[in-house]
């Protein structure tokens, strides 16, 4: 298949093109560069930078390119910021759809894979979190991931445009070549967080609050490793090929770890201290959030197998001292 990957150039873009490659997929990446990276480019990806909301751009795209089917990564994905600057969010990412929808709809490409989240549930107490819950998002930018899912469901009844919604929990690792890994800026995420801390790079990790009613009283939340969230991807590309009807699917391990039990594996892994002090709560940080990943594994054939936390962590760590500034090294 002839994939078009947007974000190709951000941290599970380039995961994905990667797999793609290595699949036998030809990939066309596009990425504005805002919040990706240049050298995660994959060399032997067709590359146009750009924006998607320039609907002449993209429709020169799809015009020159003639894919099959495109995987939608390309979006604002701060919660915070999004609280902040909502209008960013619904720009970004809602129009950013709406762009995107018209010209797969200009252009006859009716198969999408879109890159969505588990803060479209909001605050819940339900463990584990399955497809058929209400939606329910605490910010704008869960919002504007589930308003890109309603469009996808509407274009489907309207334009037969079959959509496969991902709903990530929370995403770890790298590649095990250690040259296309995690580098946001700034960086919120618990893993390179404490990795930055392991190089020496922060004096210590604050952890958000330990009076939540788990064990240790930490939050507790499902990392996957990112080339297992990929290999749904492809198979959910395999899905819309043989014709399978528009659905929404959780990805995750459906096994929950406490930020304390986090730190502890990564001391283990790289035999560092990794200070942590205790701090106060993060605004909107539900308890628990743990997935179902029944429904993926039924319906898609999902396997994951990079479920050891030490192979997570272990993956994450290899880039960050492979690159320790990220994609400036
Ligand atoms: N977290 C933390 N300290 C940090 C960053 C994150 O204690 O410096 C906690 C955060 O409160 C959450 C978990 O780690 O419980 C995972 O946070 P992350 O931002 O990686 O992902 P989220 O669950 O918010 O999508």
């Amino acid at each position: 298949m002839k994939v078009l990957v947007t974000g190709g150039a951000g941290y599970i873009g380039s995961h994905a093109v990667a797999t793609l490659l290595e699949k036998g997929h030809e990939a066309v990446i596009i990425d504005n560069v805002l919040t990706g990276h240049l050298p995660a480019v994959n060399q032997d990806a067709v590359f146009y930078e750009g924006d998607l909301r320039d609907a002449a751009f993209l429709d020169d795209v799809f015009a020159k390119e003639k894919v099959d089917a495109v995987v939608h990564f390309a979006a604002s994905s701060l919660v915070g910021e999004s609280v902040e600057d909502p209008l960013k969010y619904f720009g970004n990412n809602v129009y950013g759809m709406q762009v995107l929808l018209e010209t797969m709809r200009k252009h006859d490409v009716k198969k999408i894979v879109f890159s969505s989240t588990a803060a479209t549930y909001g605050d819940t107490n339900v463990v584990p979190l399955t497809e058929d819950l209400d939606t329910n998002p605490e910010s704008p930018y869960g919002e504007s991931k589930l308003m890109m899912e309603k469009m996808m469901k509407w274009c489907d009844g309207a334009y037969g445009i079959k959509f496969v919604s991902l709903r990530y929990f929370n995403v770890g690792g790298a590649h095990p070549d250690g040259r296309i890994g995690e580098d946001h800026r700034p960086e919120t995420h618990l893993i390179p967080i404490i990795l930055q801390t392991a190089l020496g790079q922060r004096e210590h990790i604050s952890i958000f609050g330990d009076d939540y009613p788990t064990e240790d009283g930490t939050c507790i939340r499902d990392y996957i490793h990112v080339l297992d969230l990929i290999d749904a991807h492809l198979l959910a590309l395999e899905y819309l090929d043989n014709g399978g009807q528009s659905d929404i699917f959780n990805l995750g391990s459906s096994q929950g770890f406490s930020v304390k039990e986090m730190i502890d594996v990564a001391r283990h892994v790289t035999g560092k201290e990794i200070p942590a002090k205790v701090g106060p709560r993060r605004a909107g940080d539900p308890a628990v959030l743990i997935a179902s990943s029944a429904k993926a594994k039924e319906v898609l054939g999902w396997n994951p197998t990079r479920t050891d936390m030490t192979d997570i962590i272990g993956d994450a760590w290899r880039w960050h001292q492979n690159r320790t500034n990220g994609y400036d090294a």
